[in-house]
C-alpha cells in the first residue's frame, strides 16, 4: 500500500491539502485529528475534565470508535453516531488537545490509524504519523505556516461563518495548542528527519497542492 504523511501545526491547512491531493490521486483521506476529536467529544460528554489524565487513560478505552467513508469522504463514527458535525467546537478542540498527551488515547487510536493504512492507499494528516503512526510512509510532508498566517486563516473563516471573532485570542489559542502539541512527553509534534517541510505562508492552497504532488511524483514516479 502507498502511505504519504502530512504532518504540521493546528492550522497550516493540513486537512483541506490533504483532502485534495487524496483526490488526485484517488486514494482515501485518513484525518487523524478528527478521530482525536472523536473520543474528546465522548470524554467531554462523559464530563470528564481535560486536566484529569487518569480518568482520560480509564475512559478512552470505553467507546468504540470506526471510520467510514461516503463518497471519498470520512466519517467518524462514535458508539454508532456519525458525529463528524460535531467535532468543530470549541470545548471539543481543546478537549482534544489536552487529552491528545494521554499516552493510552494514542495507544488506541494509532491502532486504528495503522489498520486503515495497512488495508488502503492512504493521504494520512496528524502531528505524529511520519514519526511514530507510519514512520515507513513513502513520501513525508511537514506542512507548516507562521502563527500570524494561520491565525488569520482561521479568523477569515469564523467571520465568513458569521461570528465576529477577536484576532488576538486566535493567536493566542494557536501559539498554545502549538506549545503543547511540541512539547508533550508522547509523540510530540516534529518534523520527521525524512519529511520535507512546505512553508504555505505565502502560498496559495493550489499551490501547496501542485508542490506537494511533484514531490510525491519525485520520490515515488506516480
Ligand atoms: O488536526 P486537529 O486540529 O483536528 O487535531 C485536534 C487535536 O488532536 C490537536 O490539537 C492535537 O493535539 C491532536 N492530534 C494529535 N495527533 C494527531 C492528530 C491530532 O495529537 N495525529
Amino acid at each position: 500500500m502507498m502511505n504519504i504523511a502530512i504532518d504540521g501545526p493546528a492550522g497550516a491547512g493540513k486537512s483541506t491539502i490533504a483532502r485534495k491531493v487524496a483526490q488526485k490521486l484517488s486514494f482515501i483521506y485518513a484525518d487523524t485529528g478528527a478521530m482525536y476529536r472523536a473520543m474528546a467529544l465522548y470524554l467531554h460528554r462523559r464530563g470528564i475534565s481535560p486536566e484529569d489524565g487518569e480518568a482520560i487513560a480509564k475512559t478512552c478505552m470505553e467507546p468504540e470508535i470506526s471510520i467510514e467513508y461516503q463518497d471519498g469522504e470520512q466519517v467518524v463514527v462514535l458508539n454508532g453516531e456519525n458525529v463528524n458535525s460535531l467535532l468543530r467546537t470549541q470545548e471539543v478542540s481543546d478537549m482534544a488537545s489536552r487529552s491528545s498527551a494521554v499516552p493510552q488515547m494514542r495507544e488506541r487510536l494509532m491502532e486504528l490509524q495503522r489498520k486503515l493504512a495497512l488495508e488502503q492507499n492512504v493521504v494520512m494528516d496528524g502531528r505524529d504519523i511520519g514519526t511514530v503512526v507510519l514512520p515507513d510512509a513513502q513520501v513525508k510532508i511537514y506542512l507548516t505556516a507562521s502563527v500570524g498566517v494561520r491565525a488569520r486563516r482561521r479568523y477569515l473563516e469564523l467571520k465568513e461563518k458569521g461570528g465576529d471573532p477577536d484576532f488576538a485570542t486566535i493567536e493566542e489559542e494557536i501559539a498554545a495548542r502549538d506549545h503543547r502539541d511540541m512539547t508533550r512527553e508522547v509523540a510530540p509534534l516534529r518534523q520527521a528527519d525524512d519529511a520535507v517541510l512546505v512553508d504555505s505562508s505565502d502560498m496559495s492552497i493550489e499551490e501547496v497542492v501542485s508542490h506537494i504532488m511533484t514531490i510525491i511524483s519525485d520520490r515515488t514516479g506516480i
